[in-house]
């Protein structure tokens, strides 16, 4: 595999960073994971306008502009050989010292791997997933506010570590307000009397870019999609439930806190909204190959 190592293309075996390296030492940086689907990177400039925005958050200066960082992940993508497949985009804050100054870290490190994943197992985009609440809060928008994306996802790490003690794969993580936030790696809808509900990200969610391909896909498709506060209780009573994320794409819950959603089963918006979703990759993507 060749991964992309600021400018060049790398073996992987080839492909390292220094221990002193501020992405390492303190999680100080910021990342993007991308699909292709069908030779295409899906929305590939709104993650890299979303990597741009968390990096400008953290006053991180990427040295290459948006433009140049799409045709490295194209180059990426070429040089695998890939046309389905997942991207992880990495910018960490460069080699420093090691106290915590980031402006002792002369150059970012620019990371591209173009990869495979596989997050559920298929048969779990049958059946839907069982979910438990985690007592983990997501970070507080004022300490580190999740709309970032950085390399920091220790808060997400604990929360995932709930759940899978719990005996299920993915949980829901709360506000400091006891609001439902998100996932541990992905967006959380409701159906409720036909009506698609998420939280607005103010409440501790990433801006994701699939939720906001779902919430346009539904529009489209004549569903009235709002963004509410949530509470466990709005969880409990939900008609559907799915969460949205780039390697999940869209997947039911069918269980939350051992009380069953709908009938147990995925609902009927939530599939045909997978169904949707399947027909929107193919058409919103920028090409790998040059035409
Ligand atoms: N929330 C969190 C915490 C995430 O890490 C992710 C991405 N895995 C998402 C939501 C979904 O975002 P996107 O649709 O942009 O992948």
């Amino acid at each position: 595999m060749k991964i992309f190592l600021s400018g060049n293309l790398v073996d992987e075996a080839d492909a390292k960073v220094s221990v002193f390296d501020h992405g390492l030492l303190y999680g100080d940086g910021v990342f993007e994971g991308i699909r292709a689907y069908h030779g295409k990177v899906f929305l590939l400039k709104e993650h890299v306008s979303r990597l741009y925005e968390s990096a400008k958050a953290i006053a991180l200066t990427i040295p290459m502009t948006e433009e140049e960082m799409c045709e490295a992940v194209r180059d990426t993508c070429r040089a695998n050989a890939l046309s389905e497949g997942y991207i992880r985009l990495v910018v960490t804050r460069g080699v420093g010292t090691l106290g915590l100054n980031p402006y002792l870290c002369d150059k970012p490190e620019i990371i591209i791997i173009a990869a495979k994943i596989q997050l559920y197992p298929p048969e779990l985009y049958e059946t839907g997933l069982k979910v438990v609440t985690v007592g983990t809060v997501r970070n507080h928008p004022e300490a580190i506010n999740p709309r970032i994306k950085s390399l920091n996802y220790l808060n997400n790490v604990l929360a995932k570590i709930e759940a899978i003690n719990s005996g299920v794969l993915e949980c829901i993580m709360l506000n400091s307000q006891g609001q439902v936030a998100e996932a541990s790696g992905d967006n959380i809808f409701v159906v409720k009397n036909g009506v698609m509900l998420t939280p607005p990200v103010w409440c501790g969610a990433l801006d994701g870019i699939t939720r906001r391909a779902v919430m346009q896909i539904a529009t489209d498709a004549g569903i009235t999609v709002k963004e509410s506060v949530l509470q466990r209780y709005d969880l409990f009573t939900a008609d559907e439930m799915f969460l949205t994320g780039t390697a999940a794409e869209v997947i039911a819950v069918t269980e939350v806190d051992r009380r069953q959603i709908g009938d147990g089963f995925p609902g009927g918006i939530t599939v045909d909204l997978q169904a949707r979703f399947k027909e929107f990759v193919k058409e919103n993507g920028v090409l790998i190959q040059d035409p």
